[in-house]
């Protein structure tokens, strides 16, 4: 009997020695907090009450402020490549634009590279993800019902994972305006689809307020009769950029940068919203800047409404408080700052990306950070949220323990790299990188394609971001900077290094970042030739369409 008894005793223990792990396996993954990672498109942080800027009194999104009230805000959180598909590249898989090979809108990411979803998967988690995804090829995640592309604002097709229906043929149509319609899959994942035994992330993304702007026709007069606060730098700024972005003595203006007034010749806001010829410049510029602002604003109120929604529910569920809620945009947008309009800059409008996490259980409502942090380190900390260790092949780091102490750790990075691509491409950006600190800003025009082609005067511009947050007044040249400009240099080349993102597979291109790099005299001396040749082809090319114009009007 005793033996029978000590053989019972054993084949127990050797059960619960089987059982234990997979009992603490399941028990782990139902102490992981959900997460909901929401992002807008093209939704800056001067569109959102909590950041303070100019447009707050306005009271734009009273929903998402909630999350700063109750959570925790960052005001240095930057995106490395400020456009829609680069920067979602860099999200889910933590590395920069260079490593993970989207460089610009052409870019997509394969299903076995999306490395984000796929951890996530690994540490336990049902996946989903809805909306806006814009990486081209399948998502990999358990669930999704995503825009092809781009999408549309009204009546948007999705396409929906579908057991036997490959890619690009599983499209379902919905009525609707396209953040209601989003919102409204997400709910229904919640409540039909998702496998509850599971802690869930879910990438909860809008399209809204992305342009062509449409808002949902409930907000068509909304802020109807306000009239928008604007920004000082829409008017003057006179020591504002550099022969790269104006031109050897504002020869380039014209041709630099899309504007809300008529500034850009061949594309800017008056065109669209303040054609009447007979307004002044001045009047034509306001208009326009109104009627820009008015209907960004009211694509964003449908999505503050919209987050409304979700929250509620949430609540209702019970998972508000043990769910990671984050809500960001893709990048910055320039609201008529510096008279530009679009992203792609890598002024603070358009690289800063608003960034906001609650998570009640660990983080302390009402706090803010200024720690820089990058769009490469979303990934990670999301993944430490669910006990998962940055995987070696991510660049960037996770700043947890920033949103849970306030404090930074050491090492933490001081800088952020950033790079626009997609030489002057649809509104007119040349080229650049650059670091920022918390305290500086260095940009460098390079201003040529990867071939080195479509060359663009080069140019080196430096903002005290202390005396200056607006970036009006390029210090570059100032003689008492030149051990500043030394020195960021250094740590510009060093970040370069250190990101792999140094040109090797770019010869050309290459030569001409080596040959403005020092910008001495010689350089400086090219870079008007550059300047002059440029306007002599605008001009050029500006005379040959006004002729083929006449042309086809004469047929
Ligand atoms: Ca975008």
């Amino acid at each position: 009997m005793s033996s029978r008894r000590e053989f019972l005793k054993v084949a127990s223990l050797g059960a619960a020695a089987v059982l234990m792990p997979r009992i603490s396996q399941a028990k782990k993954a139902a102490d992981k907090p959900n997460i909901i990672f929401i992002m807008s498109d093209d939704h800056t942080s001067q569109a959102i009450g909590a950041y303070g800027s100019r447009l707050a009194k306005l009271n734009p999104t009273p929903v998402i402020d909630t999350l700063a009230k109750e959570g925790m805000l960052f005001e240095n959180a930057f995106c490395t490549n400020s456009i829609c598909t680069p920067s979602r590249a860099c999200i889910i898989t933590g590395q920069y634009s260079n490593v993970n090979g989207v460089l610009d809108l052409g870019g997509n990411i394969e299903p076995e590279k999306q490395h984000l979803a796929i951890e996530m998967r690994k540490a336990g988690y049902t996946t989903a993800m809805v909306g806006k995804w814009h990486l081209k090829r399948e998502p990999n995640f358990d669930y999704y019902k995503v825009l092809p592309g781009q999408g549309k604002y009204y009546d948007p097709t999705f396409r929906e994972k579908a057991e036997g229906k490959t890619f690009g043929k599983n499209t379902v149509k919905m009525k609707g305006h396209s953040s209601d319609c989003i919102t409204d899959i997400t709910l229904n994942w919640f409540k039909t689809i998702r496998d509850k035994s599971k802690p869930f992330f879910l990438m909860h993304h809008y399209k809204a307020p992305h342009d062509m702007f449409g808002n949902a026709e409930r907000y068509d007069k909304y802020l109807e009769d306000v009239d928008i606060p604007e920004p000082k730098n829409l008017w003057k700024q006179p020591k504002f950029g550099s022969i790269a972005t104006r031109g050897h003595n504002d020869e380039l203006l014209p041709y630099i940068g899309t504007s809300i007034g008529r500034r850009n010749l061949r594309r800017n806001y008056t065109k669209s919203w303040a054609k009447d010829k007979s307004l002044s410049d001045e009047a034509a510029k306001r208009l326009a800047y109104n009627v820009y602002l008015k209907k960004y604003l009211r694509c964003v109120k449908g999505v503050d409404d919209n987050l409304k929604r979700l929250f509620a529910y949430l609540r209702k569920e019970g998972l508000m408080d043990n769910t990671v809620i984050i809500y960001t945009g893709d990048q910055g947008f320039m609201l008529g700052e510096h008279d530009y309009m679009d992203k792609r800059w890598m002024y603070d409008e358009s690289q800063r990306m608003p960034f906001l996490i609650r998570y009640p259980k660990t983080i302390k409502p009402g706090s803010r950070s200024d720690a820089i942090v990058e769009n490469v380190d979303y990934g990670p900390t999301m993944l430490d949220f669910a006990g998962v260790k940055t995987p070696g092949y991510m660049q960037g780091g996770s700043f947890k323990s920033i949103c849970e102490t306030g404090k930074e750790p050491t090492g933490w990075k001081q800088a952020a790299y950033y790079r626009y691509w997609m030489h002057m491409a649809h509104h007119d950006n040349p080229s650049h990188f650059g670091i920022r600190t918390k305290k500086h800003k260095l940009i460098f025009y390079y201003g040529c394609s990867p071939k080195g082609s479509g060359q663009t005067p080069p140019g080196w511009e430096l903002y005290d971001l202390v005396k200056d947050p607006t970036e009006v007044n390029n210090v570059y040249d100032d003689p008492k900077n030149a051990k500043l400009v030394a020195d960021l240099k250094g740590q510009l080349a060093a970040l370069r290094k250190k990101y792999g993102d140094t040109d090797e597979a770019f010869p050309e291109m290459k030569k001409v970042v080596d040959e403005f790099w020092d910008y001495g005299p010689a350089a400086r001396k090219r870079a008007i030739e550059i300047s002059h040749q440029m306007l002599e082809r605008k001009k050029k090319g500006a005379s040959s369409r006004r002729k083929k114009g006449k042309k086809t009007k004469k047929k």
